[in-house]
């Protein structure tokens, strides 16, 4: 299977890597659209929120801890900060690894374009 995140994750390629366990992997995006822009994945490939399952309900709620304390030491937390994923082709969806993008450090619009 052709996924870079999953290669992110095997260490095939490089990133830089925040936060890591045997469930899931935090890395710096390489194009941030915030001055923190982070995506947290399952390792599991999951290729988008329309295929998890029920097994992976206890990941998925993992994945919210992480974002809240990589918010905190990334010290955006106060300000606040946003969590998405985009599922999709409409909603803009170009890695067909499930990720959450974890963004803050400036004023985010709402809503999103
Ligand atoms: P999507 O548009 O699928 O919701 O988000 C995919 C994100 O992955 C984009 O923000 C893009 O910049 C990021 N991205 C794509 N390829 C790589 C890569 O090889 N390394 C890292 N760190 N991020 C990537
Ligand atoms: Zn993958």
């Amino acid at each position: 299977m052709d996924c870079i995140f999953c290669a992110i994750i095997k260490k095939q390629i490089p990133a830089d890597v925040v936060f890591e366990n045997d469930r899931i992997a935090a890395f710096r995006d390489t194009n941030p659209q915030a001055p923190v822009h982070i995506l947290i994945v399952p390792k599991k490939h999951i290729t988008s929120l329309d295929t998890i399952d029920d097994a992976d309900q206890a990941v998925l709620g993992e994945i919210q801890i992480v974002a809240r304390d990589i918010a905190r030491r990334e010290r955006i937390a106060e300000i606040g900060y946003r969590l998405v994923v985009n599922c999709g082709i409409a909603a803009g969806q170009t890695v067909r690894h499930v990720h959450y993008h974890l963004l803050g450090g400036r004023k985010l619009l709402w809503p999103p374009g």
